[in-house]
């Protein structure tokens, strides 16, 4: 069994790498060849943690395995992150254990690379302005993802902590574009995508606001209960999602079918897009809405590309089980 510590992950995970693993396995989703199982997420009653898993298997990509982790609030204090992940993949052919790769910079990167993954089949050519409400954690590496996809010209950011914006400013001059934080309708009027990725459970933007053409990916909404922008909004938009059956129930969704809004049959997963099953963006003024809630399999097909490029590069510790 091969061994790809938290440190050799973070240091050969690319944009490039996430993004064409994550690709590829939401197509197969979408194929029928790759399923995720029933996700497990609990208290735990201790260290007021949540912990749980993620599994999944890729036929297509021969991924098989589980993300295991959960969020641990007393972490920060120990000089810890807060998230804390495992990715533990099995030869499909055997059931013997392949690898164990540490989980916690994949999965930035795989969640950055499935809004990566929507602009690029659902935003409109044009578009030059990129707006990203939430500036925590992951909000780096989505604009660093996003800003591959298109020829943005400016970065527009808006976040609940004020104090936290400093993050958003640092990344766009990392990529050479002006910032600018403004207020949220400011920011939907200038934006021609959007990010979302906060941990609120209140609409952060009005469906008024968002103007037709727009593309919106709405990353933070992982958790029944959470919630990033009015439900009206995906009355308007053409939704599409990574998982229908996580949309429904853990992502933006939720809320929309939830009231009768919309239902599942409105929501099509971005597999169909990529495989040339669905035509995606329709007009220039069509609002696209992308609801990414974060399946297992992103984890388990970025986690086995890494393996494969530590092996190569003699970076990977072989152990005996
Ligand atoms: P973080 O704790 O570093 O940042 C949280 C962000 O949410 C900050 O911008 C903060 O200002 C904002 N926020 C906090 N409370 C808020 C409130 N009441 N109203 C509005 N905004 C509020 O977290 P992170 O690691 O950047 O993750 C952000 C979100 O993305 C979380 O909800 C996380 O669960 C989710 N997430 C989703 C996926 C996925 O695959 N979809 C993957 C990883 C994380």
């Amino acid at each position: 069994m091969f061994i790809v510590s938290e440190e050799t992950a973070a240091s050969l995970i690319t944009e490039e790498a996430a993004f064409e693993a994550v690709e590829a396995v939401f197509a197969a989703m979408a194929r029928g060849d790759a399923y995720n199982f029933p996700v497990v997420r609990e208290a735990i009653g201790h260290a007021d943690a949540l912990y749980g898993f993620k599994s999944g298997f890729d036929r297509a990509g021969l991924s098989l395995g589980l993300k295991s982790g959960g969020y641990w609030p007393g972490n920060m204090e120990k000089g810890l992150t807060n998230h804390q992940s495992v990715v533990i993949l099995f030869d499909p052919d055997t059931g013997r254990p392949r690898a164990m790769v540490g989980g916690n910079a994949l999965t930035a990167y795989r969640t950055a690379a499935a809004s990566s993954v929507s602009i690029r089949y659902l935003a409109r050519k044009d578009a030059r302005v990129l707006g990203m409400v939430g500036a925590g954690h992951q909000s780096a590496f989505q604009m660093r993802a996003a800003a591959r996809q298109r020829q943005f010209e400016k970065v527009v950011g808006w976040n609940y902590h004020p104090d936290m914006l400093g993050r958003l400013e640092e990344t766009a001059r990392e990529l050479g574009l002006p910032f600018e934080a403004v207020d949220r309708e400011t920011l939907c009027r200038q934006a021609d995508v959007i990010i979302t990725i906060t941990s609120a459970f209140e609409p952060q933007l009005m469906s008024d606001w968002i103007r037709p053409g727009t593309h919106i990916a709405c990353m933070g909404t992982d958790t029944k209960g959470k919630m990033e922008v009015e439900p009206a909004l995906l009355g308007r938009a053409t939704v599409f999602t990574d998982e229908v059956a996580q949309s429904v129930s853990i992502g933006e969704a939720q809320h929309a079918t939830g009231i009768g809004l919309i239902t599942e049959r409105d929501i099509t997963e971005i597999g169909k897009v990529i495989n040339g099953d669905h035509a995606g963006r329709a007009a220039s003024d069509e609002i696209t809405l992308f609801d990414g809630t974060g399946v297992g399999l992103q984890d388990l097909c970025v986690a086995s590309s890494i393996v494969d490029l530590a092996n190569q590069a003699g970076h990977s510790t072989e152990v005996e089980i």
